[in-house]
């Protein structure tokens, strides 16, 4: 199937063209004439199968082609016609970036508004008149309260990511959104899961509903080169800097489970001259997407990020991902290596692991069913995982270089009451990023390494788990 095929208008097209889309992706061949038609889809596709396309493409086509007359017009300016929710600002300001490159011939205004950034330039946008707004709640709604936004006037609402929107506690906020909503309209709901949760939040919001789902993208886990060293944890950031020596590592995204173990692995590199940033949820807005597009461009060969700043984020040419510190959830672990090796690329992923993690490797390895090559010695019996033994140990870290000075600045100091020691990133739910990953339903009450094997491996639910280090009672 062709582009051609979904009819669409010779202005989307044009611009498919010059995104160098070729072919449309199976969300895209599912939703896009259900979502022209009008009516209500539930979507079961995570980011990286082109669902954006697949609901920004029809929704600009049926806005362009249902004009509203000048006098539909509030006080003169265009009214919002199509409202995007979206969990996270980088979710966001993709979303928006894919409206405006979709719809750069339509006429169609696109803005987006969000949190941890001045409001003014966001309301000035509002005032002159939108026709699509992205959003993330809590901004939307505080600018509801003071009278900028005005949601009456909405035909389309799309909730994307909506098991992320859960996970991250956003539920009165999104049925405070949906009050405020006309409640004749069209809604389209996207999500990586289609748990019990999302299913019932569907069947408040949606009307007879079609359902659309696709596989998650082709698994990368094959494709990735995956090794690991056993390396303590006052020795990583060592072997990291040697491991970076290699010229192959060409763009390398390293993963810690700390706000604070990130900004130190950058600080550690910077010493010994090598540019890298962190991105993680005590930065400001400005700082992460700087550092962001520092990485893109490649004016920074290393990324070091926490698992929740990394959601979502469309990353090319990763070539190596390290794992600096094991995540304590094992699906984590397929999300991070996962921002390599796409698009059908190589990818390298690297993980340390030290004593006190050698449970959660295991726990990894049944995930993924299949062991990971050592490189280097490897230490005798495993000590077991107490999570809250390497939680102490992570702030027990933070206190003794804060002690000797060894902290430095971060590049966004924050008042210690708001920064904790060893601050963890909050990843509430961790949507799969493959369906080659069997026995990722399910997780043994037993506790760590002992995932249950399922063959429904390719069930969206199988992917469902969380991050935040508290929850797993580990
Ligand atoms: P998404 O799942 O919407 O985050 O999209 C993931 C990536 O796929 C983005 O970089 C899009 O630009 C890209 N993309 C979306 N649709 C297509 C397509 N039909 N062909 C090639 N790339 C696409």
């Amino acid at each position: 199937m062709n582009f051609e095929d979904l009819n669409l208008h010779p202005t989307l097209l044009k611009a498919i063209r010059e995104q160098n889309y070729t072919v449309p992706t199976p969300i895209q061949e599912k939703a896009i004439p259900l979502v022209l038609d009008g009516g209500d889809v539930l979507g079961c596709a995570q980011t990286g199968t082109g669902k954006t396309a697949a609901f920004a493409l029809p929704i600009l086509q049926n806005l362009s082609t249902n004009r509203l007359p000048l006098s539909v017009r509030q006080n003169g300016r265009r009214p919002i016609r199509t409202l995007v929710l979206a969990p996270t600002r980088e979710l966001a300001l993709q979303i928006h970036e894919s409206f405006v490159a979709y719809g750069r011939y339509t006429g169609l205004r696109t803005t987006y508004i969000f949190g941890g950034v001045s409001q003014n330039p966001q309301v000035k946008a509002l005032e002159q008149g939108v026709d699509i707004l992205v959003a993330t709640p809590g901004r939307l709604l505080d600018l509801m309260s003071q009278n900028f936004v005005d949601l009456r006037t909405i035909e389309v609402f799309v909730l994307d990511e909506a098991d992320r929107m859960l996970d991250m506690g956003f539920i009165h906020d999104i049925r405070k959104v949906v009050a405020a909503l006309p409640r004749k309209r069209q809604t389209l709901l996207f999500s990586a899961t289609l748990l019990p949760e999302i299913r019932e939040l569907a069947s408040g919001m949606l009307n007879n509903p079609r359902l659309v789902s696709v596989a998650p993208p082709a698994s990368t886990v094959d494709m990735i080169d995956q090794s690991v060293h056993f390396v303590e944890r006052t020795d990583k950031i060592g072997r990291l800097i040697q491991l970076l020596e290699n010229p192959d590592v060409d763009r390398a995204l390293v993963f810690t489970r700390t706000k604070y173990g990130a900004d130190k692995v950058v600080r550690k590199l910077t010493q010994v001259d090598i540019k890298a940033a962190a991105i993680h949820g005590n930065k400001s807005q400005n700082n992460r997407q700087a550092a962001l597009e520092g990485f893109k461009t490649g004016r920074m060969r290393v990324l070091v990020a926490t698992d929740i700043a990394a959601r979502g984020l469309d990353i090319d040419d990763v070539s190596h991902v390290f794992n600096l510190d094991l995540p304590f959830e094992p699906e984590c672990y397929v999300h991070r290596i996962g921002r390599t090796a796409r698009a059908g690329r190589d990818g390298v992923a690297v993980s340390f692991c030290s004593s006190e993690e050698r449970s959660l490797l295991t726990a990894i390895e049944r995930m993924i069913h299949k062991q990971i090559a050592v490189v280097g010695p490897v230490p005798g019996a495993a000590r077991p995982t107490d999570i809250n033994a390497i939680r102490r140990n992570d702030r027990a870290e933070r206190r003794a270089d804060d002690a000797s000075g060894e902290s430095g600045k971060t590049e966004n100091p924050r008042p210690r009451s708001t920064l904790r020691p060893g601050t963890y990133e909050v990843t509430r739910r961790q949507p799969s990023t493959t369906d080659r990953v069997p026995g990722s339903s399910g997780r043994d009450p037993r506790g760590p390494g002992r995932s249950k094997a399922s063959p429904d491996s390719s069930s969206p639910a199988s992917s469902t788990r969380r991050c935040h280090p508290r929850r797993s009672g580990r």
